[in-house]
Protein backbone atom coordinates (compact mmCIF):
# COMPACT_ATOMS: atom_id res chain seq x y z
CA UNK A 1 0.00 0.00 0.00
CA UNK A 2 1.69 3.38 -0.98
CA UNK A 3 0.32 6.51 0.36
CA UNK A 4 1.24 9.99 -1.09
CA UNK A 5 0.85 13.55 0.75
CA UNK A 6 0.49 16.15 -1.55
CA UNK A 7 0.87 18.85 0.50
CA UNK A 8 3.57 18.33 3.53
CA UNK A 9 5.87 21.18 4.69
CA UNK A 10 8.59 18.72 6.06
CA UNK A 11 11.48 21.78 5.86
CA UNK A 12 9.06 23.87 8.24
CA UNK A 13 11.04 25.03 11.84
CA UNK A 14 8.31 22.32 13.22
CA UNK A 15 10.55 19.33 12.19
CA UNK A 16 14.19 20.53 12.97
CA UNK A 17 14.30 18.06 15.76
CA UNK A 18 13.46 15.32 14.41
CA UNK A 19 13.12 15.55 10.71
CA UNK A 20 14.66 12.38 9.58
CA UNK A 21 12.73 10.52 11.98
CA UNK A 22 9.52 11.85 10.79
CA UNK A 23 10.17 11.42 7.22
CA UNK A 24 10.98 7.28 8.31
CA UNK A 25 8.17 6.97 10.54
CA UNK A 26 5.65 8.32 7.35
CA UNK A 27 7.98 5.48 5.12
CA UNK A 28 7.23 2.88 7.33
CA UNK A 29 3.65 3.81 7.24
CA UNK A 30 3.11 3.37 3.78
CA UNK A 31 3.20 6.92 2.90
CA UNK A 32 6.17 7.27 0.78
CA UNK A 33 5.92 10.22 -1.72
CA UNK A 34 6.00 13.47 -0.19
CA UNK A 35 5.14 16.28 -2.64
CA UNK A 36 6.87 19.70 -1.05
CA UNK A 37 4.87 23.23 -1.36
CA UNK A 38 7.18 26.84 -1.35
CA UNK A 39 6.62 29.72 0.71
CA UNK A 40 9.55 31.95 -0.45
CA UNK A 41 12.44 31.91 -1.32
CA UNK A 42 13.73 32.14 1.87
CA UNK A 43 13.01 28.23 1.99
CA UNK A 44 14.53 26.93 -0.88
CA UNK A 45 17.93 26.22 0.41
CA UNK A 46 16.08 23.78 2.90
CA UNK A 47 14.09 22.39 0.47
CA UNK A 48 17.06 21.12 -1.69
CA UNK A 49 18.77 19.93 1.58
CA UNK A 50 15.66 17.81 1.99
CA UNK A 51 15.44 16.44 -2.07
CA UNK A 52 19.24 15.74 -1.51
CA UNK A 53 18.69 13.34 1.68
CA UNK A 54 15.32 11.35 0.19
CA UNK A 55 15.86 11.66 -3.83
CA UNK A 56 13.87 9.30 -3.99
CA UNK A 57 10.44 10.20 -1.62
CA UNK A 58 10.56 14.23 -1.98
CA UNK A 59 9.22 16.01 -4.59
CA UNK A 60 9.51 20.00 -4.57
CA UNK A 61 7.42 22.76 -5.85
CA UNK A 62 8.37 26.39 -6.39
CA UNK A 63 5.99 28.85 -5.71
CA UNK A 64 5.06 32.31 -3.68
CA UNK A 65 2.50 31.88 -0.83
CA UNK A 66 -0.44 34.40 -0.88
CA UNK A 67 0.32 35.48 2.69
CA UNK A 68 3.95 36.17 1.87
CA UNK A 69 2.79 38.33 -1.48
CA UNK A 70 4.55 41.70 0.17
CA UNK A 71 4.44 45.18 -1.85
CA UNK A 72 8.34 45.66 -1.12
CA UNK A 73 9.55 41.86 -2.27
CA UNK A 74 6.82 39.90 -4.02
CA UNK A 75 8.16 41.27 -7.79
CA UNK A 76 11.92 39.91 -6.70
CA UNK A 77 10.03 36.48 -5.44
CA UNK A 78 8.54 36.09 -8.63
CA UNK A 79 11.35 36.44 -10.88
CA UNK A 80 13.13 34.15 -8.23
CA UNK A 81 10.59 31.37 -9.34
CA UNK A 82 11.43 31.61 -12.85
CA UNK A 83 15.38 31.76 -12.69
CA UNK A 84 14.33 28.64 -10.39
CA UNK A 85 12.66 26.93 -12.82
CA UNK A 86 15.58 27.39 -15.58
CA UNK A 87 17.96 25.70 -13.24
CA UNK A 88 16.49 22.68 -11.61
CA UNK A 89 13.10 20.41 -11.64
CA UNK A 90 9.99 21.22 -9.86
CA UNK A 91 6.68 19.34 -9.75
CA UNK A 92 4.22 21.81 -9.55
CA UNK A 93 3.76 25.81 -8.77
CA UNK A 94 2.67 26.06 -5.16
CA UNK A 95 1.73 27.07 -2.85
CA UNK A 96 -0.12 29.85 -4.92
CA UNK A 97 -3.39 31.96 -4.41
CA UNK A 98 -5.59 34.39 -2.42
CA UNK A 99 -6.05 34.40 1.90
CA UNK A 100 -8.06 36.84 2.94
CA UNK A 101 -7.97 35.80 6.11
CA UNK A 102 -4.74 37.02 7.39
CA UNK A 103 -4.42 40.50 4.74
CA UNK A 104 -6.98 42.07 3.16
CA UNK A 105 -4.69 44.78 2.29
CA UNK A 106 -2.91 43.13 0.07
CA UNK A 107 -5.56 41.99 -2.35
CA UNK A 108 -4.66 43.53 -5.96
CA UNK A 109 -1.43 42.05 -5.47
CA UNK A 110 -2.02 39.03 -4.06
CA UNK A 111 -4.34 38.36 -7.96
CA UNK A 112 -1.07 40.10 -9.72
CA UNK A 113 0.61 37.15 -8.15
CA UNK A 114 -1.32 34.34 -8.58
CA UNK A 115 -2.80 35.07 -11.89
CA UNK A 116 1.55 35.82 -12.64
CA UNK A 117 2.07 32.32 -11.59
CA UNK A 118 -0.88 29.85 -12.86
CA UNK A 119 1.00 31.94 -16.51
CA UNK A 120 4.71 30.70 -15.35
CA UNK A 121 2.97 27.34 -14.75
CA UNK A 122 1.44 26.99 -18.20
CA UNK A 123 4.79 28.09 -19.83
CA UNK A 124 6.36 25.26 -18.22
CA UNK A 125 3.56 23.12 -18.09
CA UNK A 126 3.49 22.39 -14.55
CA UNK A 127 0.41 21.77 -12.42
CA UNK A 128 -0.42 24.10 -9.77
CA UNK A 129 -1.04 23.92 -6.25
CA UNK A 130 -3.80 26.57 -5.06
CA UNK A 131 -4.05 27.56 -1.11
CA UNK A 132 -7.25 29.60 -1.03
CA UNK A 133 -8.43 30.98 2.62
CA UNK A 134 -11.93 33.05 2.75
CA UNK A 135 -11.05 34.18 -0.72
CA UNK A 136 -13.37 31.40 -2.89
CA UNK A 137 -14.70 34.15 -5.25
CA UNK A 138 -11.51 35.88 -5.77
CA UNK A 139 -9.76 32.56 -6.72
CA UNK A 140 -12.58 31.56 -8.80
CA UNK A 141 -12.10 34.74 -10.52
CA UNK A 142 -8.95 34.43 -11.44
CA UNK A 143 -9.41 30.81 -12.69
CA UNK A 144 -11.91 31.78 -14.74
CA UNK A 145 -9.64 34.38 -16.33
CA UNK A 146 -6.84 31.23 -16.55
CA UNK A 147 -9.22 28.60 -17.59
CA UNK A 148 -7.32 26.74 -20.68
CA UNK A 149 -6.74 22.67 -21.07
CA UNK A 150 -3.34 23.72 -19.49
CA UNK A 151 -4.76 24.67 -16.18
CA UNK A 152 -5.11 22.19 -13.85
CA UNK A 153 -3.39 21.06 -10.73
CA UNK A 154 -4.66 20.55 -6.81
CA UNK A 155 -6.87 22.60 -4.71
CA UNK A 156 -5.05 22.01 -1.46
CA UNK A 157 -6.92 21.54 1.45
CA UNK A 158 -10.65 21.97 0.60
CA UNK A 159 -13.44 23.18 2.77
CA UNK A 160 -15.61 24.56 0.30
CA UNK A 161 -19.52 23.55 -0.15
CA UNK A 162 -20.70 20.79 -2.52
CA UNK A 163 -21.32 23.61 -4.85
CA UNK A 164 -17.46 25.20 -4.74
CA UNK A 165 -16.04 21.45 -5.40
CA UNK A 166 -17.71 20.64 -8.67
CA UNK A 167 -16.48 24.12 -10.00
CA UNK A 168 -12.75 23.75 -8.94
CA UNK A 169 -13.27 20.09 -10.75
CA UNK A 170 -14.05 21.94 -13.36
CA UNK A 171 -11.29 24.13 -13.76
CA UNK A 172 -9.22 20.64 -14.03
CA UNK A 173 -8.63 20.67 -10.43
CA UNK A 174 -8.36 17.79 -7.74
CA UNK A 175 -9.66 18.51 -4.35
CA UNK A 176 -6.62 17.93 -1.48
CA UNK A 177 -8.36 16.22 1.55
CA UNK A 178 -6.58 16.61 4.49
CA UNK A 179 -7.62 16.27 8.15
CA UNK A 180 -10.64 18.72 8.15
CA UNK A 181 -12.59 15.85 6.72
CA UNK A 182 -12.01 14.18 10.05
CA UNK A 183 -13.02 16.84 12.16
CA UNK A 184 -16.70 16.93 13.28
CA UNK A 185 -17.26 20.49 12.29
CA UNK A 186 -15.59 20.38 9.41
CA UNK A 187 -18.40 19.74 6.98
CA UNK A 188 -17.14 18.52 3.47
CA UNK A 189 -17.51 14.98 4.99
CA UNK A 190 -20.98 15.34 4.63
CA UNK A 191 -20.90 15.54 0.34
CA UNK A 192 -17.80 14.03 -0.29
CA UNK A 193 -19.19 11.10 -1.09
CA UNK A 194 -20.68 12.14 -4.15
CA UNK A 195 -17.72 13.21 -5.25
CA UNK A 196 -15.77 10.72 -7.52
CA UNK A 197 -12.87 9.37 -6.11
CA UNK A 198 -10.83 9.78 -8.88
CA UNK A 199 -11.10 13.99 -7.82
CA UNK A 200 -9.41 13.24 -4.84
CA UNK A 201 -5.74 13.54 -3.55
CA UNK A 202 -4.48 12.93 0.39
CA UNK A 203 -2.64 15.77 1.72
CA UNK A 204 -1.42 16.76 5.57
CA UNK A 205 -0.27 19.87 4.99
CA UNK A 206 1.94 19.38 8.13
CA UNK A 207 3.16 20.71 10.38
CA UNK A 208 -0.55 22.14 10.73
CA UNK A 209 -3.95 21.00 10.67
CA UNK A 210 -3.35 17.65 12.02
CA UNK A 211 -6.60 14.85 11.52
CA UNK A 212 -8.38 13.33 14.55
CA UNK A 213 -7.21 12.22 16.97
CA UNK A 214 -3.91 14.54 17.23
CA UNK A 215 -6.23 17.63 16.46
CA UNK A 216 -4.04 20.47 17.58
CA UNK A 217 -1.31 18.57 17.85
CA UNK A 218 1.56 18.48 15.40
CA UNK A 219 0.93 17.35 12.00
CA UNK A 220 3.26 14.93 10.06
CA UNK A 221 2.78 12.82 7.08
CA UNK A 222 2.39 9.91 8.47
CA UNK A 223 -0.98 10.95 9.56
CA UNK A 224 -1.96 10.63 5.76
CA UNK A 225 -3.19 7.20 7.00
CA UNK A 226 -6.00 8.56 9.60
CA UNK A 227 -7.27 10.81 6.52
CA UNK A 228 -7.31 7.47 4.66
CA UNK A 229 -8.67 5.98 6.85
CA UNK A 230 -11.79 8.38 7.06
CA UNK A 231 -12.53 8.44 3.14
CA UNK A 232 -12.11 4.74 3.28
CA UNK A 233 -15.38 4.82 6.03
CA UNK A 234 -17.04 7.78 3.43
CA UNK A 235 -16.69 5.83 0.74
CA UNK A 236 -16.98 2.74 1.84
CA UNK A 237 -14.28 1.03 0.34
CA UNK A 238 -11.19 -0.53 1.77
CA UNK A 239 -8.19 1.36 3.05
CA UNK A 240 -5.77 -0.01 0.01
CA UNK A 241 -8.74 1.28 -2.68
CA UNK A 242 -7.99 4.70 -1.02
CA UNK A 243 -4.50 4.15 -1.31
CA UNK A 244 -4.22 3.30 -4.84
CA UNK A 245 -6.53 5.83 -6.53
CA UNK A 246 -5.15 8.63 -4.91
CA UNK A 247 -1.78 8.01 -5.36
CA UNK A 248 -2.79 7.10 -8.87
CA UNK A 249 -4.25 10.91 -8.90
CA UNK A 250 -1.80 11.92 -7.67
CA UNK A 251 0.62 10.63 -10.56
CA UNK A 252 -1.95 11.82 -13.01
CA UNK A 253 -1.50 15.35 -11.56
CA UNK A 254 2.14 15.30 -11.06
CA UNK A 255 3.74 13.50 -13.95
CA UNK A 256 5.87 11.56 -11.10
ZN1 LIG B 1 0.60 24.60 2.95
Amino acid sequence: MIFTDTHTHLYSDAFNDDRKETINRAIQNGVTRFFIPSIDSSYASKMYDLEKEFPKNIFLMTGLHPTDVKPESYLQELDFIEKQLEERQFYAIGEIGIDLYWDKTTLTIQKEAFQRQIQIAKKHKLPINIHCRDAFEEVFEILELEKSDDLRGIFHCFTGTYEQALKAISYNLKLGIGGVVTFKNGKIDQFLKKIPLEQIVLETDSPYLAPTPYRGKRNESSFVVNIAEKLAEIYQLPIMDIAKQTTENSKAVFGI
